[in-house]
């Protein structure tokens, strides 16, 4: 029998079913607040931004030469000097027929004149001048509201800024803008076999690695990071740690104790303050994952090995909290690649073994496994610089098989 989607076991989500129940149930926020340009890299408008003014706000000179009217060069006579027009300091009289001004790129171009001829194109000779090259009317002036025009929604609300988007903002004279609020993303890990760097490991005591990494995987996606720590695996620490996540918290995301069997009293816990699904994935690593809501915030139960870790927070949480902070493209994108080792599968889950991709000389991609690929083996995710997404349905993988790779860049 071939496994599939729709013979998963009983309790059991693929990857996508589980994503999209993910996706609808969390909210865009929609608290706003100001800020300055300065601050306001990535963020999303939260209105949209009409322009105040024009932009050019005046007719400028596109070219360091001279301003000069049309009309004139019908005659070979030379044109006259009569002042300078500086980016900043205009040239203030007005210029009449067979007259022309220096002018420099940006400043405004005099009455009178209306067309710019570079000075790469002109002989001068004195105080006057001879052009070398034909001119069109009209040639190097800027009008004013040529890029923006008074009254022109420039950035609309939901906006994603970028840097483009500053220097626009600020060319309209725009200084603070209304963007809306960064969730607030509690995160801990939870095991009493865990220990902080720089205390001494016991038999059977490991480094708490897994707030490492969130931390990290949080810095990527711009939201207010809250770190609550290490969680003992009592139900007092537990419930301590989840009330202070309600206060503080949009969401709240554990690492360990997920795992059926281990874990009832951060099921209990959870039950009396929240509404929490725990799930099995059809996925490796990663297979158990908690999900729900937690007083008026969301709560995600990792699974505690720091591979699943890694896996889960950038398949489920990652675009929870795009959408969260109110991105349009919760996608992560899957390309095609040449695969050029064998791989290990079992049919029935989806794996996102570790990979290293790179194109050959002729274009096209190809990817190789980093080898063990035990959701233990963090230096797995360390060598690789991508997922091979490996279908649910599929068994062992031969040698020269396409497969869909996910490059790490820009998520890690
Ligand atoms: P659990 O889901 O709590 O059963 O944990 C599964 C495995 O992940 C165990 O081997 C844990 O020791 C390990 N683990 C749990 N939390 C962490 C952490 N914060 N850092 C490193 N390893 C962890
Ligand atoms: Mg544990």
């Amino acid at each position: 029998m071939t496994i599939s989607c729709d013979t998963l076991p009983q309790g059991t989500l693929n990857v996508e079913q589980a994503q999209a129940h993910i996706l609808a149930s969390i909210p865009v926020l929609q608290a706003s607040e100001h800020v300055t340009l300065w601050q306001a890299q990535g963020r999303i408008l939260a209105e949209t931004v009409s322009a105040p003014l024009d932009v050019p706000p005046h007719r400028n000179s596109a070219m360091d030469g001279y301003a000069l009217r049309h009309a004139d060069l019908t005659t070979t006579t030379p044109l006259n000097v009569i002042g300078t027009a500086f980016a900043g300091r205009p040239f203030a009289g007005a210029v009449q027929p067979s007259e022309c001004v220096r002018i420099m790129t940006g400043a405004v171009v005099p009455d009178g004149t209306d067309s710019v001829v570079m000075q790469e194109n002109v002989q001068r000779d004195g105080d006057t001048i001879r052009l070398t090259a034909t001119l069109q009317a009209g040639e190097n002036v800027r009008h004013p509201g040529e890029d923006m025009r008074t009254g022109d929604a420039v950035l609309q609300a939901g906006h994603k800024l970028n840097a483009a988007d500053l220097g626009l903002l600020a060319s309209l004279g725009i200084g603070e803008v209304s963007v809306l609020r960064r969730p607030r993303v509690a995160f801990c890990s939870t095991g009493d076999e865990l220990k902080g760097i720089g205390e001494t490991l016991q038999p059977g005591d490991i480094y708490d690695s897994n707030r490492y990494t969130l931390y990290g995987l949080l810095q990527k996606l711009d939201v207010e990071i809250i770190d609550l720590g290490v969680v003992k695996d009592t139900p007092e620490a537990v419930e301590h740690a989840f009330q202070q996540a309600m206060q503080l918290a949009d969401i709240l995301i554990t690492s360990g104790g997920v795992s059926v069997g281990e874990a009832d009293y951060v099921a209990a816990t959870l039950q009396r303050l929240g509404q929490v699904n725990f799930w099995k994935i059809a996925m490796k690593p990663g297979k158990p994952l908690a999900f729900g809501t937690l007083g008026q915030g969301f709560f995600f139960g990792l699974p505690g090995n720091p591979v699943s870790v890694m896996a889960t927070f950038l398949l489920f949480l990652r675009p929870a909290i795009l959408r969260m902070r109110g991105e349009s493209v919760p996608v992560v994108p899957e390309y095609p690649a040449i695969c050029d080792t064998p791989l290990k599968k079992a049919a029935g889950r989806k794996d996102y073994q570790r990979g290293i991709c790179q194109r050959d000389a002729s274009g096209q991609w190809r990817v190789s496994s980093t080898g063990g690929q035990g959701s233990h083996i963090l230096r797995s995710m360390s060598q690789a610089n991508c997922f091979i997404a490996l279908p649910l349905e599929w068994g062992n993988v031969e040698a020269g098989t396409t497969v869909s790779i996910i490059p790490f860049e820009g998520l890690l």
